[in-house]
């Protein structure tokens, strides 16, 4: 009877220490199931956004304090640039300066592909010496390009709390063992649980091995007194939970359990009730957080889909933005290559996209406009510089068959997930200068006679004047006139008057050289800057006009109109004379010139 008792103690034992490594494994594998969606979600988020930025990403910051919000377990989360620089920190914004590429965390994902969930051994922490366990996670691109790495540091006392949950009495222990030989956690904690290598259950757990669990039939062989135990393999993390039990103090208890059972018996049915209550509500408390912790994730995962889906559908819209433009639009990189170039500026340049995208810009510009704009496009740091180049230049544009035209080119830009962009948008302003020209003559020429008005004429006479006189170079001034040029109005008829005053511009202009400016002062009176001309060498010339209009006619049915005209010169002296007294001289020449009988020209005698 007593042995069978005993027997029944001992079974007892047994199905405790498997139901304990049943079910802490099962808390284990729900905890870390957590921390590993946690830290796939946030690297997919990463990812969408492009990857880590160089600057602190108060974005990518706020995510990790939400995440740590609702895993309190953790100490902290961190986001590792690919290079092991700390880039983000939930604990602090910006996370401090720090270089963990040496931690096994940070080595074990970031040398190996298409890896799960990486746990470490305790280490201290760099920032604040205590002690954590890290988990992390790669963090890869959608081109699997390796980008970082997410990690996380687990509060070594959440994992022992986990193992007190399943209630062993003195005399048991029970450990979380990694498959690389280190525990994680162990009940009761010492250091030399936690220094020691259980290869032999990282053995037990081979899946080629004996089962992913079953019974330790000598408890000896982990160093434990004389004993037996149990332990369980997690098949998704590389951990195994097991339990020992100290054969003495199982049986001691059960002595002193006889001996007092009596007298305990009905309290203890109170007792148990009590206990029960808590560990209930406790394990309720648990559940309710792991629910909580589950939603959180689920949410998570919602908003990476509707972000991805965000980012690809504002993808689409600007590409359907660029390629609808009716401006060419080419972005380039800080290296100065076309990164995009759409329909719009393939019709403009002749190039197609697939053919200039990779190309330096200076391929769409003559080239000693070329290093120039390189100039430009590396000033970028320079506020003012990258002012000037928004507000739009005139440049010229060169297109693939090497011909050249006018374009104006805006440029902004930007520094997207730490990628600087230059978006230059180009428009053809060919037919815009075609008609700025035909403006520009409409506005300094005489509709009827195509030479200079007035105002236009005055202003180059002032620019000659002043070059002459800063050179020292002779400059004289012709004032001609029709003679009796109302009568011939009078006589024929107006349109007849114009047809003279054309024909008498064609004979002046024939006689002038091509540095000479012609100008109508109004009415049928015109004036010429002659450059590099002294007042003698004006009379010559003027002589010569005299003649040429002398020999004009306009033809009238009835019969040939001839007609003369009469020119007053001046030459403009050294300062303080000055083109007004110069044109005051010269009309006064004209007067005296149809004061003589008109058909002749008169110089100014003094300046
Ligand atoms: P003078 O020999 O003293 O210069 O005599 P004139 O008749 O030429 O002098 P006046 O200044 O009295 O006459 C100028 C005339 O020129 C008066 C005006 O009707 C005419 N006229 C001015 N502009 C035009 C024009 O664009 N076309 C025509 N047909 N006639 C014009
Ligand atoms: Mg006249
Ligand atoms: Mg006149």
């Amino acid at each position: 009877m007593a042995v069978d008792a005993r027997e029944e103690v001992l079974m007892d034992a047994k199905t405790r220490l498997r139901n304990a490594t049943d079910v802490i494994l099962g808390r284990v594998e729900q905890l870390l199931d957590t921390y590993d969606r946690t830290l796939s979600g946030i690297g997919e988020v990463v990812s969408a956004r492009g990857g880590i930025a160089e600057r602190p990403d108060n974005y990518v910051h706020r995510l990790l304090v939400r995440r740590h919000a609702i895993t309190p377990s953790l100490r902290w989360l961190f986001l590792v640039r690919s290079n092991g620089d700390l880039a983000e920190l939930s604990a602090d914004f910006p996370a401090p300066r720090a270089n963990v590429a040496d931690r096994e965390y940070f080595q074990q994902v970031a040398s190996r592909w298409d890896q799960g969930l990486y746990i470490g051994d305790p280490i201290k922490s760099r920032l604040d010496n205590a002690l954590f366990i890290p988990v992390s996670r790669r963090v890869v691109n959608d081109g699997n390009r390796f980008l970082g790495v997410i990690a996380a540091g687990i509060e070594p006392m959440e994992i022992s709390r986990l193992l007190s949950d399943a209630a062993l009495p003195d005399g048991y222990t029970l450990r979380l063992v990694h498959h690389r030989g280190r525990a994680i956690a162990c009940l009761p904690d010492s250091q030399a649980c936690r220094e020691n290598l259980w290869h032999n259950v990282t053995a037990l757990a081979n899946p080629n091995g004996p089962a992913e669990k079953g019974e330790i039939s000598d408890s000896t062989r982990f160093g434990d007194p004389q004993g037996f135990g149990a332990y369980a393999t997690s098949e998704k993390f590389p951990v195994s939970v097991m339990a020992t039990a100290d054969v003495d103090k199982v049986l001691a208890r059960w002595h002193q359990s006889i001996f007092n059972y009596w007298i305990i018996a009905l309290s203890s049915n109170a007792l148990l009730v009590w206990l029960a209550g808590i560990a209930l509500r406790q394990y309720q408390r648990r559940r309710q957080a792991l629910r909580d912790l589950e939603t959180a994730n689920r949410n998570l995962e919602q908003r990476v889909v509707e972000r991805t889906a965000e980012l690809h559908q504002r993808e689409a819209q600007a590409r359907i933005f660029m390629n609808t433009a009716l401006d060419a639009v080419v972005v380039i990189g800080s290296d100065g290559l076309i990164r995009e170039f759409n329909k719009a500026a393939e019709n403009m340049f002749g190039y197609a996209n697939e053919e200039i995208v990779g190309q330096p810009l200076g391929c769409l510009m003559p080239p000693n406009f070329a290093d120039e704009h390189q100039g430009l496009v590396e000033a970028t740091n320079n506020g003012e510089a990258v002012r000037a180049m928004a507000r739009g230049r005139e440049v010229l544009g060169r297109a693939k068959d090497g011909r050249e035209f006018p374009i104006e080119v805006s440029v902004g830009t930007t520094d997207e997930g730490g990628v600087r962009l230059h978006v230059g948008i180009i428009r053809d302003i060919s037919e815009r200068k075609i008609v700025e020209q035909e403006l520009q003559r409409l506005a300094t020429t005489d509709g009827l006679t195509g030479v200079l008005n007035r105002r236009a004429f005055t202003s180059e006479a002032d620019n000659l004047a002043a070059l002459a006189q800063r050179l020292g170079h002779p400059v004289s001034l012709m004032i001609l006139d029709a003679d009796k040029f109302k009568s011939i109005n009078d006589t024929y008829g107006h349109p007849v008057g114009d047809i003279v005053l054309k024909k008498l511009v064609e004979a002046v202009a024939s006689v002038l050289r091509k540095t000479d400016v012609l100008g109508r002062l109004g009415g049928e009176e015109f004036g010429v800057v002659l450059p590099g001309t002294d007042g003698e060498g004006a009379a010559i010339l003027g002589e010569r006009i005299l003649d040429a209009v002398r020999a004009c006619a306009v033809d009238l049915p009835e019969k040939q109109l001839r007609f003369t005209i009469s020119l007053g010169i001046s030459e403009l002296g050294a300062p303080p004379d000055n083109l007004e007294a110069t044109f005051t001289r010269a009309d006064q020449a004209l007067y005296e010139a149809k004061q003589s009988g008109r058909n002749c020209l008169r110089v100014a005698s003094h300046r």
